[in-house]
């Protein structure tokens, strides 16, 4: 079916209005409040420290742990509290994202904990979670070759989108969602999903799209980090 335009006015590939802070969590080491559209993600990090039960210890490198929560009013009909399998399989895929950027190799041994509450969901809180916690990462001065920056990428109808929301994921005409990480300094993919059907050519476009559409995220980012350590007001 053809998705002639979309729901919010957005061009195709055009993120939600966006914005980040870091250093919102007095208690944490590095923390951050990322939102993209209704998505709103709190991350905090703690650590390294030293990770138990101990045979879990890589004495090669350190570990990153997520812990991914979504509260009971994010989203319009109650989510049931706890994790549930969604949860533990999202905290898997979230930290797999941040590894490859950690310098992991800088803490054998150990872990660094990053938990990410959603406190308001309307699609893309796996990608939200990762752009908050890998800037909460840098925040708490974690050594990284690069910060991760995240979309939910999707064919909606006959068009890909970028920064799909609820209405767009539930679209009858036909949806695929694509959330994918890059490292945005060498374009290295850290995460790729794919929950639908797509063409081998549909799914580089959305790749491709979702490359160049990360660096204003990307962008956001740092500034956030660079406001922190200058001293502005956020
Ligand atoms: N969602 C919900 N209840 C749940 C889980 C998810 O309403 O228990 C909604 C929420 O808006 C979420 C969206 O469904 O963002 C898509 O969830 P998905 O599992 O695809 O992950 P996400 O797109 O958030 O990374």
């Amino acid at each position: 079916m053809s998705y002639t335009k979309r729901v919010d006015g957005r061009a195709f590939d055009e993120l939600r209005p966006m914005s980040v802070k870091v250093g919102v969590l007095e208690n944490a080491l590095g923390s951050c409040l990322f939102q993209m559209g209704k998505t709103k993600v709190l991350a905090g990090v703690y650590g390294p420290r030293q990770l138990y039960p101990r045979f879990l210890r890589n004495p090669e490198k350190g570990t990153v742990r997520c812990f991914y929560n979504m509260y009971s009013f994010s989203v319009s009909d109650r989510k049931r509290p706890g994790p549930g399998r969604r949860e533990k399989e999202l905290s898997e895929k979230i930290a797999q994202a941040l590894e490859p950027a950690v310098m992991l190799e800088k803490f054998p041994d150990a872990v660094v904990d990053v938990f990410v509450e959603i406190i308001q969901a309307d699609a893309g809180t796996r990608c939200a979670s990762i752009c908050a916690a890998s800037t909460a990462l840098a925040d708490a001065g974690m050594p990284m070759k690069d910060i991760v920056s995240s979309v939910a990428m999707g064919k909606i109808g006959d068009k890909i989108c970028a920064d799909i929301d609820k209405y767009e994921e539930d679209y009858e005409g036909g949806a695929t969602d694509i959330p994918i990480a890059f490292m945005p300094r060498t374009g290295e993919i850290t995460l790729l999903q794919l929950d639908g059907e797509i063409s081998p050519e549909d799914l580089k476009k959305a790749i491709s799209v979702g490359r160049e559409k990360v660096k204003e995220i990307y962008e956001k980012q740092k500034e956030a980090l660079t406001a922190k350590y200058k001293g502005d007001k956020q």
